[in-house]
C-alpha cells in the first residue's frame, strides 16, 4: 500500500461535481444518511458475493462469514466501514464511483432546474448512495479487490471531493471494499462509538448480515492485542421475524436504510404466506414519489427478490405490475430455485401467484388507508394517484377495486383538488339522474372552465374533473362503477331529462335552428362533421363535441406533437341558438359577414378547449373587423 508508482489523477466528470457540490450544501442538516448510505453498499456487496459463491465458492477464499466492520481512528479523525463482499476491480471503481454511469444521477442531472432551493429539495429524492460520504469528510479513500482476482489486483481510490480523484493499484490481502472517511472537523460526534452504535440500531439493525465494532478497551486490557470485535446490530432481515418482534421504529428504519429514503414509509404490509408454496413479503408505500415515477424508470428497482434469505435480484418487473411501481419492499420465497434466472421468472407459475397476492396486499392495504386515515391516503393519492390510475386499463381484474381508490376534483367543490370517490358522488346524485359525468382536460381549470359543464352548472348537476394525462386514456376503458355508467360531458349525444333540463327545450323551432346550423356547417366546410343546435351551452356561443368513443382534443394533440399519426376524427360544433352573438348571423344575409362570423364560432370552441387556430392571424383579423362593425353599429 505505500505503492506510489502508478498512481493516476483523473477529473471527475463535471456533472458529478456538481452533484457531489448540491449534495453536500443540501443535506448537511441530514448528515449522518452517510452511514447508512455506506452500510447498504457494505451490505449489498455481502448480498452479491454470497449470490456469486452460490456456483462458486472458492469465491470466499476461505473468508465466508460475510460481515461489515466499522472502526473509528480517534487520533487520525478517521472512521472506516470495511466489508468482506464482492469488492470492484480497477474498472467498475472508475464506472462506479468516478462517472455518472448511473441512470439515476444522470436522471437527476436532467431534472435539475439551475435554481439552487429547488435543486435541493430534488436532492432528497434521490438515492445519494456512495457521495454521501462527502457531507462529513473532507477526503475519502477506498480500496477494494474484486473476490476472484489476486491480492495484486487490489485498488485504491481516493479524493478530498473537490474536482478530482486519484487511482493507484495496490497490494490487497482481502477481498471486498473498505472506505475510510476523514471527518471535516467540528463532526467529532462520528468519532463517538455511542453515536455510531445508535445510528447502526435506528436504520441498519435488520440488514442480514453482523455489523460490529472493536470493543472498547477494559482498563486491564493488554494494549497491542489483537482486536475484539462486537456485534451491534440484530443481523436478522427484519422480514424473517414474527409481527410481534418488530416495533414501527424497526419497520420504518428498515424502510429508509433499504430504500435510500430521507423520509420514513407511508404504511407497510408484512406478510407469511403458508400453503402450497411459502413466502414472505414486506411491502412499502413511500411517502413522496420519486422523481422519475413518471417517466420510465428502471424498473427492476424497487423489489428485491429473496430466495430463502439469499439476495437474488431486483425483480419489480416480474413482481409487480407497472402501474404499482412506487411500492418498494422484499419478497423470500422457500420455493424458487436459488439459481433462478429473470428468463425463468418471466415464466414461473410461482411467481405469478406471488405477483397476484403482491398486488391484492397492495390494493387491501391502500383500501385500509382510505377508509381508516383520509388524511394520509389524500397524502398518497396526491403523489401516487396518476400512476394508480393506469391500473383501470393495465389491470381488468381488479377494476372495481381500483375504481373505487378513485378520487376526482368536482363541480361541487371545487377548492377541494382531488378528493371525491365515486362512491361520494353516487351518494349524492339525486334519484333522477342515472349516469356519472365527467369532463377531461389538459390542466385543472381548463377543466372547470369547460363550455360543456354550462348546462350542469346551471342545473347543479356535479361533474368531475378530470385533468390528469391519463385521464382519457383511462376513462376510455371505465364504462360504468358498479352498474352506474360514466359519461364525458364533452362526448356525445347527452340526456337532460334525468338531470331536470328539458330534451325540448333548445327545440322550440327546430326547423330555424336546423337552417342556421346549415348555413354555418357550410361556411365551415371540412372542419367539422357536423354542426347542430346545443343543449349543453347557456353562456357560451359554441363547443365543440367529440364521438362517444373518440380521444379528447388535448390528448389528440398531445399525441399529434410527439409524431404520432391519429385517425382523422372530425368533431361537431355545437352552437347556442340563444347566443346574440349567434342570432345576430342568423338574421344576416351578407354571405362574407356570415362566413366570417361562423368561422370565429369554431375558432372560439376550438380555443375555449385549449387547441391551436390553423390560421390565428385571420382570426385576430375577423375578430377585429367584428369589433370594428359593431362599434360603426353603435355611432
Ligand atoms: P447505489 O448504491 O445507489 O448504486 P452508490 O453511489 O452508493 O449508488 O454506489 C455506486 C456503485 O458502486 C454501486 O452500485 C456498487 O456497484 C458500487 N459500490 C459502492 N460501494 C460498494 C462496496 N462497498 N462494495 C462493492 N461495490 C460497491
Amino acid at each position: 500500500m505505500s505503492k506510489t508508482v502508478g498512481v493516476e489523477r483523473h477529473s471527475f466528470q463535471a456533472e458529478v461535481q456538481q452533484v457531489l457540490d448540491l449534495m453536500i450544501h443540501s443535506l448537511y442538516s441530514n448528515k449522518e444518511i452517510f452511514l447508512r448510505e455506506l452500510i447498504s453498499n457494505a451490505s449489498d456487496a455481502c448480498d452479491k458475493l454470497r449470490f456469486e459463491a452460490l456456483s462458486d465458492d472458492s469465491l470466499y477464499a476461505g473468508d465466508g462469514e460475510l460481515r461489515i466492520e466499522i472502526e473509528v481512528d480517534e487520533d487520525a479523525r478517521t472512521l472506516t466501514v470495511r466489508d468482506n463482499g464482492i469488492g470492484m476491480t480497477r474498472d467498475e471503481v472508475i464506472d462506479n464511483i468516478g462517472t455518472i454511469a448511473r441512470s439515476g444521477t444522470r436522471k437527476f442531472l436532467q431534472a435539475l432546474s439551475g435554481d439552487q432551493q429547488q435543486d435541493a429539495r430534488l436532492i432528497g429524492q434521490f438515492g445519494v448512495g456512495f457521495y454521501s460520504a462527502f457531507i462529513v469528510a473532507d477526503n475519502v479513500r477506498l480500496l477494494s479487490r474484486r473476490a476472484g482476482t489476486p491480492p495484486s489486483d487490489g485498488v485504491l481510490w481516493e479524493s478530498s471531493g473537490t474536482g478530482e480523484y486519484e487511482l493507484q493499484p495496490v497490494e490487497r490481502e482481502r477481498h471486498g471494499t473498505e472506505v475510510t472517511l476523514h471527518l471535516k472537523p467540528e463532526l467529532d460526534e462520528f468519532l463517538q462509538d455511542w453515536r455510531l452504535k445508535s445510528l447502526i440500531s435506528q436504520y441498519s439493525d435488520h440488514i442480514g448480515f453482523p455489523i460490529r465494532m472493536p470493543k472498547v478497551a477494559d482498563d486491564d486490557d493488554q494494549a497491542g492485542g489483537e482486536l475484539e470485535w462486537q456485534d451491534v446490530n440484530r443481523a436478522s432481515a427484519l422480514w424473517t421475524l414474527a409481527k410481534s418482534e418488530i416495533s414501527d421504529e424497526d419497520y420504518r428504519g428498515f424502510y429508509q436504510q433499504f430504500a435510500h429514503d430521507l423520509k420514513p414509509p407511508l404504511d407497510w404490509s408484512h406478510n407469511k404466506v403458508e400453503g402450497t408454496q411459502s413466502y414472505t413479503t414486506l411491502l412499502y408505500i413511500p411517502e413522496r414519489a420519486p422523481l422519475d415515477l413518471m417517466l420510465n424508470r428502471e424498473e427492476r428497482d424497487g423489489l428485491k427478490l429473496y430466495v430463502k434469505r439469499v439476495f437474488i435480484m431486483d425483480a419489480a418487473e416480474q413482481l409487480l405490475p407497472h402501474y404499482l411501481r412506487f411500492v418498494r419492499g422484499v419478497v423470500d420465497s422457500d420455493d424458487l430455485p436459488l439459481n433462478v434466472s429473470r428468463e425463468i421468472l418471466q415464466e414461473n407459475a410461482l411467481v405469478k401467484q406471488i405477483r397476484a397476492s403482491i398486488t391484492k396486499r397492495v390494493l387491501s392495504l391502500l383500501e385500509k388507508m382510505a377508509e381508516k386515515r383520509p388524511g394520509q391516503f389524500a397524502q398518497f393519492w396526491q403523489q401516487f394517484g396518476a400512476v394508480l390510475k393506469e391500473g383501470i386499463v393495465e389491470d381488468p381484474s381488479n377494476r372495481e377495486k381500483l375504481a373505487g381508490l378513485l378520487r376526482f376534483a368536482t363541480t361541487a367543490d371545487e377548492g377541494a383538488g382531488q378528493s371525491v370517490s365515486l362512491a361520494d358522488y353516487i351518494e349524492r346524485m339525486p334519484d333522477t339522474q342515472d349516469t356519472i359525468y365527467y369532463v377531461t382536460a389538459d390542466n385543472a381549470t381548463a377543466a372547470s372552465h369547460s363550455p360543456h359543464l354550462e348546462v350542469f352548472r346551471k342545473h347543479g348537476v356535479e361533474v368531475l374533473l378530470l385533468s390528469d394525462r391519463v385521464d382519457d386514456w383511462m376513462m376510455g376503458y371505465f364504462t360504468d362503477y358498479q352498474g352506474t355508467p360514466l359519461q364525458s360531458v364533452a362526448k356525445g349525444d347527452i340526456d337532460l331529462s334525468g338531470i331536470g333540463g328539458d330534451n325540448a327545450d333548445v327545440n322550440d323551432d327546430q326547423p330555424a335552428a336546423d337552417t342556421l346550423a346549415e348555413k354555418i356547417q357550410a361556411a365551415l366546410g371540412e372542419r367539422v362533421n357536423q354542426v347542430r343546435a346545443s343543449r349543453r351551452l347557456t353562456e357560451s356561443a359554441a363547443c365543440l363535441v367529440l364521438g362517444k368513443g373518440d380521444m379528447a382534443l388535448h390528448m389528440q394533440r398531445l399525441l399529434k406533437q410527439a409524431g404520432h399519426e391519429l385517425p382523422a376524427h372530425r368533431p361537431d360544433l355545437e352552437i347556442n341558438v340563444r347566443h346574440p352573438l349567434v342570432q345576430r348571423l342568423n338574421t344576416s344575409t351578407d354571405q362574407t359577414a356570415i362566413r366570417n362570423w361562423s368561422l370565429l364560432l369554431y375558432e372560439q370552441a376550438v380555443l375555449a378547449e385549449g387547441g391551436q387556430l390553423d390560421d390565428p392571424a385571420g382570426f385576430v383579423q375577423r375578430l377585429n373587423r367584428l369589433m370594428l362593425s359593431l362599434q360603426d353599429e353603435e355611432e
